[in-house]
């Protein structure tokens, strides 16, 4: 049934935009959708009038590469052994986890994922998937339930060797039954997962290349040259780099998302701006696998997105983070890279180029995604200094809308029960790490 509503008295922050700060105005819902933001009261009747009190309003944001199935790892026992390496630490810790989730551990990872992301104001989440002993259906539960909680997800399956010719097939024809199944739903895409190249020998890269070709409006979302072992793979195989040997096998199109690159050699940045791929920055996981920084040149020179790989759901925490990370490592007086620009204007544009439709912004038009804050600031925000309050003032919000419904309220969930959820992932995380020991 279409519904309208006015939320009133709103201090409204756009980040990246012509008029980063409307104070004290008035925004239209139709629907899912934003309609007007106007300084004075709009003419007309509404379903519910919402008294914003001067509070402070961004859009709902974008996590442009998430694991919902690494959610139940918070405080994971470690392995016995340090891992020595990037690929130890795959082995070790990420390739023993998913091959332990089932059905229900899985679906307690993603429902408290999608718990924390909304309660911290992410309302769309492109996410990347594995678990190799539960894949039939396992995409299908990811979207659903994204949807159900009322958050627009991008679903993935990683297509790797590693588990096997028969996990392949099955995850290849998940992602095909997956993106047949919700093709009319535009709060919900799938994409071509794939793990990395290292794990992938020619001949599945020629089959995903296949399947890529039949349906030219997919792209791949896959980990690029995260550390320097994949780019070592490549070479070993007869490729100069990593994403020369997916161009060879024409995996790469304006559709691509290719999340880290962090070890790509100089030239391959100029190819992946000729091919129009999309590049995924993930600054906290990266610090935290030690595996390099994402050079600054190629963040811009390709309007790199921001995602945070699993690590956390909160992505002003992860702006924050990212920009501290750098700070660390660059001298004073020598140029950073501005987070907020990756979040609050390159994942909108990555987003809708993925979901077909607006989001990420508060404009008419786009999907009505908001997030509302408790922010008594202590200093005047201006246009100029917004992003300081952004990085350094902001508590998590206090109420949350997606597709113009609420899904927070005074920092609790409206729709769901919180602690049952929790209380469900508590022993569904204890199962499931007595399966790694
Ligand atoms: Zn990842």
């Amino acid at each position: 049934m279409a519904s309208n509503k006015l939320l009133t008295h709103l201090n409204l922050i756009r980040p990246c935009s012509e008029t980063p700060l409307i104070l004290d105005c008035f925004v239209v819902i139709n629907d899912d959708t934003f309609g007007s933001i106007t300084p004075a009261r709009p003419d007309g009747d509404y379903d519910e009038v919402i008294d914003c009190r001067g509070r402070y309003a961004l859009p709902g944001q974008i996590n442009a590469h998430h694991h919902l199935y690494s959610t139940l790892a918070l405080g994971m026992p470690p392995p016995a052994i340090a891992p020595a390496d990037f690929l130890g630490i795959l082995e070790q810790v990420w390739w023993k986890l998913d091959r332990a989730l089932d059905t229900d551990s899985l679906r307690a990872s993603v429902q408290s994922g999608l718990v924390e992301s909304l309660k911290s104001g992410t309302t769309t989440i492109i996410d990347h998937h594995s678990s190799p002993e539960a894949v039939a259906g396992s995409l299908s539960l990811v979207a659903e339930t994204a949807h159900h909680y009322g958050v627009g997800s991008a679903v993935a399956i990683e297509l790797s060797d590693r588990n096997g010719s028969d996990c392949f097939n099955k995850c290849l024809e998940e992602t095909i039954t997956t993106r047949e199944k919700y093709s009319k739903n535009n709060n919900i895409a799938t994409l071509l997962g794939l793990h990395a190249s290292f794990t992938l020998g020619d001949r599945s890269l020629q089959t995903i290349s296949e399947t890529l070709a039949l349906d030219d409006s997919m792209g791949i979302h896959l980990h690029l040259s995260e550390d320097a072992a994949d780019e070592r793979d490549a070479q070993s195989r007869g490729y100069p780099s990593v994403l020369q040997r997916l161009h060879h096998f024409d995996l790469l199109n304006t559709r691509s998302l290719l999340v880290h690159g962090v070890n790509c050699p100089q030239a391959d940045t100029e190819l992946m701006q000729q091919l129009g791929t999309m590049l995924i920055h993930n600054p906290t996981s990266n610090a935290n696998n030690r595996i390099g920084m994402l050079d600054r040149e190629r963040a811009i020179t390709l309007n790199a997105g921001l995602g945070t790989d699993g690590i956390q759901s909160n992505m002003l925490k992860e702006a924050k983070e990212g920009t501290l990370i750098r700070s660390a490592s660059i001298n004073p007086g020598e140029p950073s890279l501005d987070y907020l620009t990756l979040l609050f204007e390159h994942n909108p544009t990555i987003a809708s180029r993925i979901f077909n439709r607006p989001l990420g912004r508060v404009e008419p038009g786009y999907r009505a995604d908001l997030a509302i804050y408790d922010y008594l600031p202590r200093t005047e925000i201006t246009p100029e200094n917004l992003g300081s309050h952004l990085l350094f003032g902001f508590p998590q919000p206090s109420e949350v809308y997606t597709s113009g419904e609420l899904r927070v309220r005074e920092g609790q969930m409206t729709q769901l029960d919180e602690q049952q959820i929790k209380a469900d992932a508590l022993i569904q995380s204890n199962r499931l790490w007595k399966q790694l020991l």
